[in-house]
């Protein structure tokens, strides 16, 4: 990935433009972690950027950005720029060029993302980026209150690096976040709740939750059940037990999932049945919620003897026509009774055995 990116901004530095890698590329690759995209600050505008790259940019310009598809790999590609008038505490409404990258640096939220790395892949760190990086430090660029009171977003970017780097957040910060928590009503939940995934996904997620009660953010960001939150490795774990369904944007399979995870909560023991009833994952997730180790879930859902409907070695149909009775509410029950069986191990799951163990339900329910 460092190679490709590295022709691409040679590739635009040819055509005349200073270009840097920067951001989460740079930080990430310093401390030897996989990044997610590359980011490039540039004095190039996005025409000529696009004038550049003509075929391989992505439709759509984002304040200034364009998005590049070059080997296969996503380029974020940013003209140097100040930003003033911040509308809402979150995007400034306006935008000026410039051809200083320092004067870029300025505007960005952290130091540890104003590390450059230049096509001879040397580090050009103007505002000592590196040292907060070494000593694993979330510390403002400039004047922290600034900072959070014009772009909100950077209070859960700030935890956010916190988390997944495992840093701290310097004193200044803290102090400005807690001075500027008030504003974070302004931001859309839908941008919270991206924030808070990376958050609740990060194997860190603890410390973040921690910083979140240090930080007395808990009214701001209406998570009123922080204190439930237990350790869980998947994020839709962390979620459940915060029970904000109604307030975070969630997708439907999203809200199942979650509604799947407290119903098995309330069933302990978790049986062969609720395997059957949710499958594995839901199963799983709430196992670690309750302290069931993973590995006795699946090794107890491998050793299921159905783990579907079709796998029932009778149909309804058959039912019926053995039973001789005419469709209803007797049906469900004797399929369910034939499913509990087979899954307690009771019933064969063999047509004879089930056949059987139908007469004598019917005869039980009737
Ligand atoms: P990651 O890509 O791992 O999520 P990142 O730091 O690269 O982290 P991006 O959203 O890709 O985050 O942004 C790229 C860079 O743009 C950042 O490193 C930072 O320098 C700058 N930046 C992004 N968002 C903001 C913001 N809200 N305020 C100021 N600067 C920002
Ligand atoms: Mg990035």
């Amino acid at each position: 990935m460092l190679d490709t990116a590295i022709k691409l901004i040679t590739k635009i530095e040819e055509n005349g433009f200073e270009t840097y890698l920067i951001g989460g590329f740079v930080r990430d690759y310093l401390l030897g972690r996989k990044s997610s995209d590359v980011d490039i600050a540039t004095s190039a505008t996005p025409k000529e950027i696009r004038e550049i790259f003509q075929g391989a940019c992505l439709p759509g310009e984002d304040y200034g950005s364009v998005t590049v598809l070059y080997k296969n790999i996503r380029f974020e590609i940013t003209t140097f720029r100040q930003e003033s008038d911040y509308i809402d505490h979150r995007r400034p409404n306006k935008i000026t060029y410039i051809k200083s990258l320092e004067e870029d640096l300025k505007r960005r939220d952290f130091t540890i993302n104003t590390i450059c790395m230049n096509k001879d892949k040397e580090i050009i760190d103007l505002l000592n980026g590196r040292c907060d990086l070494e000593n694993k430090l979330v510390k403002s660029v400039l004047n922290p209150q600034e900072k959070f009171s014009s772009d909100v977003l950077r209070i859960l970017r700030a935890i956010r690096f916190c988390t997944t780097l495992g840093f701290s957040l310097g004193e200044e910060e803290k102090e400005a976040i807690i001075q500027s928590k008030y504003l974070l009503k302004n931001l859309s939940y839908q941008r919270k709740k991206e924030e808070l995934d990376k958050i609740f996904s990060s194997p860190n997620v603890m410390m973040g939750l921690s910083l979140i009660k240090e930080l007395k953010l808990e009214k701001e960001l209406e998570l009123k059940n922080l204190n439930k939150v237990k350790p869980c490795s998947q994020m839709i774990g962390i979620w459940t037990k915060l029970e904000v369904d109604d307030i975070y944007p969630f997708s439907k399979n999203e809200k199942d999932m979650m509604r799947s995870i407290r119903e098995i909560l309330k069933k302990s023991p978790l049986d062969a049945y609720c395997l059957y009833q949710y499958g594995l994952y839901p199963c799983v997730v709430a196992g670690e919620l309750c302290g069931i180790d993973k590995k006795e879930i699946n090794e107890a859902y491998s050793n299921l003897p159905i783990s579907k409907q079709q796998d029932l070695d009778i149909t309804t149909d058959e039912i019926l026509e053995i039973l001789n009775i005419p469709k209803g509410s007797i049906l469900k029950k004797i399929y369910q009774g034939l499913t509990a069986g087979v899954l307690k191990g009771e019933i064969e799951n063999t047509k004879d055995d089930l056949k059987k163990a139908c007469v004598s339900l019917y005869h039980v329910l009737d």
